[in-house]
């Protein structure tokens, strides 16, 4: 993998070191790239910033993404300091456990508007926020994470799945609109891994199961696997894909029996 050194990232959901976007954090600073983590919250502070001491001189802020005045505190802190971005992670995702345990047909309104706002609408307002200090580096790539429950039923997924089906609509219709200005924007379809998020899925346990006994690979994916397809499609060798949904899952979505 090419050095990238000299550029700069912007880094949303990480949460602990099984975190995905932690990974893809680790990926990106051993190719040079300098990093801006963030946090969701004073819980999750001490975590994050034990994490980032293993990180060459990162920014760490806080990034609750339903609070627009800590999305634009970030980005100014990072406009300060890095003077323009080139590529930017997503990786927040969030439902009410209820949500994620209950039958689809109960889920709620405001189930439904929360999920949807953090899950999907994020990438939206981050996006914005970034396409500024993107300009300044005459381009940049953007990146967040779905799941094939946005087009299959898993059990429990639930309204994830919907947030996921908005978020993968999201990224083509930025990568349509930013594809102008040379700022690419891609998903990565992550197999099932055991994270925190992954937690709050009723019988997540029987979804790993599934993936090993029928992807494929005969086995779900690690973390680093995912960081590498993520420094793949942000780095140069991405340069010509935009609007993809790229599926890292061992190739369990071809399985049809
Ligand atoms: P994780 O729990 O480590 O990460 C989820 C992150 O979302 C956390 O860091 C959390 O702080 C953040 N978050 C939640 N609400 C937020 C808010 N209001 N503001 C800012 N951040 C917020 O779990 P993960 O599995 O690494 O999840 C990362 C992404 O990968 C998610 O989009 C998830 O849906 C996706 N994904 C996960 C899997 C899996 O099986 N683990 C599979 C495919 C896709």
């Amino acid at each position: 993998m090419s050095d990238l050194s000299g550029t700069h990232g912007v880094i949303v959901g990480i949460a602990n070191k099984r975190s995905i976007a932690w990974a893809i954090a680790k990926a990106l600073n051993a190719r040079g790239v300098r990093l801006a983590v963030t946090y969701q919250g004073e819980r999750l502070e001490e975590n994050v910033r034990e994490l980032a001491a293993e990180l060459d001189r990162p920014l760490i802020l806080p990034c609750d993404v339903t609070n627009d005045g800590q999305i634009a505190a970030l980005f100014e802190a990072v406009s300060q300091e890095f003077g323009g971005l080139d590529y930017l992670v997503h990786g927040a995702a969030y439902a009410l456990r209820e949500d994620l345990t209950a039958p689809f047909l109960q889920t709620s309104r405001e189930g439904f508007r929360v999920a949807l706002d953090v899950s999907a609408y994020s990438l939206i307002s981050l996006s914005r926020a970034a396409v500024p200090l993107m300009a300044t580096r005459g381009g940049g790539s953007i990146l967040t994470l779905t799941y094939l429950g946005s087009q299959r039923v898993f059990t429990n997924y639930n309204v994830m799945g919907v947030a996921k089906a908005a978020l993968e609509a999201s990224v083509r219709y930025l990568a349509s609109e930013l594809g102008q200005q040379n700022i690419r924007v891609n998903a990565i379809s992550a197999g099932p891994i055991k994270t925190l998020a992954a937690a709050g899925i009723g019988g997540f346990s029987s979804i790993l199961q599934v993936y090993r006994d029928k992807a494929p690979l005969r086995r779900t994916v690690e973390t680093s696997e995912v960081a590498d397809a993520a420094s793949f499609l942000l780095g140069p060798a991405g340069k010509a894909i935009t609007g993809e949904i790229l599926m890292v899952d061992g190739g369990y979505h071809i399985v049809g029996t």
